[in-house]
């Protein structure tokens, strides 16, 4: 960012405090029923979150956009030792400092009538030798409810969407380390803006949409995966680019009067222009693993075999690295058949997973099992669980499995957990 953009930006976040009368502050410190310490913080409007833990002495930062310092108290709860805000030029950061390490979970932000809670959840009871969390992956099954999406012969995108999603949230569920969020669960309808601002809201680390296509042509077919661009994009924010943004006073006072109650992630890009470039570029990347494994995968055939882009709505977050995957065409007899088989679903669930996983392996997040990776991961076996789906789930082979785990001829059970070397 040049120096003119950093005086504008100043300006925008300080200079107009009226406007941009936003601030955070702490709330209240309880204990949740099962036993962890939440710390709740008064916002105004959702912001720009980026939240991390330190060692030695051990703490939490979150580090707020756009949102002034308001009122810190002293707090000694649990682990928690004190609090304490910090307005810094271009953010405003809030130190939670801990007598020791703990186990966290990203803060999450929740709307309310009078504003934005942000909630910081910390495990009371469990200690680590270092503060760790999980990686939070946000799924998005396209469609579902009123809207079927493509419709094909006995088979509805909506469904494909979902039973895909499930697939992968088994996965990242019972795989320590990852936690799932699903946008939606049922056949219920949820709109574009709803499925990434729910990604935001809860702090996500990625967002993967699933979706199947429909093409008059029944001979199109194979999967594609996309990366959100803005020009490839219709986006009506054109005169909130950074180009204007920089050199149009009246386009300043205009922006400085935005009235947004949520996050605005069509202005967010001139805004945090860093976060935005570093999102587009992850997402690429991110991409280009989950393309590399539906490649090999015998099952999946490709439509399209780079990465695309394109100005799709829900994933225009400005800073989680965000791919849409399209399983297929369900208007095609061949994608229409391997769509509607688990195995053949499972295969893009798995070219998911796998393309994560080495993404966060090549930009491992802070605080979490990928952050110094010890070259495997820990599944939980599930009731109903045999080791050959184990296998297929994470592309490795049964032998491998009982070797690593010197399994020998022994049965697994429920709650027995497996190393898987990936
Ligand atoms: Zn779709």
């Amino acid at each position: 960012m040049n120096l003119a953009s950093k005086t504008l930006l100043a300006f925008l976040l300080f200079g107009l405090p009226m406007v941009h009368a936003t601030s955070v502050s702490f709330k209240e410190s309880s204990v949740t029923p099962e036993g962890d310490i939440r710390l709740v913080f008064a916002m105004d409007k959702v912001s720009l979150v980026n939240a991390y833990a330190l060692d030695d002495p051990s703490r939490i930062v979150i580090d707020l956009k756009d949102v002034m310092l308001g009122e810190m108290k002293t707090v000694t709860i649990g682990p928690v030792q004190s609090l304490r805000g910090i307005q810094e030029p271009d953010l405003t950061r809030v130190v939670i400092d801990l007598n020791r390490s703990v186990y966290w979970k990203k803060p999450w932000q929740v709307k309310t009538q009078e504003g934005v809670l942000l909630i910081l959840e910390m495990k009371n009871n469990q200690s680590s030798a270092k503060n760790i969390r999980d990686i939070l992956v946000a799924i998005d099954a396209g469609h579902g409810g009123k809207d079927p999406g493509a419709v094909g012969k006995n088979i509805l995108e909506k469904d494909v969407t979902r039973m895909i999603a499930t697939e992968l949230e088994r996965t990242l569920r019972d795989t320590q380390g990852y936690q799932p969020i699903m946008i939606r669960t049922g056949d219920n309808f949820v709109n574009l803006d709803d499925r990434y601002q729910i990604a935001r809201e809860k702090g996500a680390d990625l967002f993967v949409s699933i979706h199947a296509d429909g093409f008059r042509l029944s001979s199109v077919k194979g999967a594609s995966v996309f990366v959100w661009s803005e020009e490839a994009s219709s986006i009506t924010a054109d005169n909130l680019s950074k180009k204007v943004l920089a050199t149009d006073p009246a386009v300043r006072s205009k922006i400085g009067k935005l009235d947004i109650r949520d996050f605005d992630e069509d202005a967010a890009r001139a805004l945090y222009e860093i976060a935005y470039e570093a999102k587009i570029e992850n997402s690429t990347i991110l991409a280009n693993h989950i393309l590399k494994y539906l490649k090999a995968d015998p099952f999946t055939k490709m439509h399209k075999d780079q990465v695309e882009y394109a100005d799709f709505r829900v994933l225009k977050s400005v800073d989680i690295p965000s791919v849409l995957v399209e399983s297929g065409f369900i208007s095609n007899p061949d994608d229409a058949k391997r769509l509607s088989g688990k195995p053949g679903r499972r295969m893009i669930a798995r070219g998911i997973f796998l393309g994560l996983h080495d993404y966060f392996k090549e930009k491992p997040k802070p605080n979490t099992i990928m952050d110094n990776y010890q070259g495997f991961l820990v599944y939980e076996v599930q009731s109903g669980d045999v080791l050959s789906e184990i296998a297929i789930r994470f592309g490795v082979s049964v032998s491998e499995i009982i070797e690593w785990n010197k399994l020998g001829s022994n049965p697994i059970f429920p709650g027995q957990e497996i190393m898987v070397r990936i």
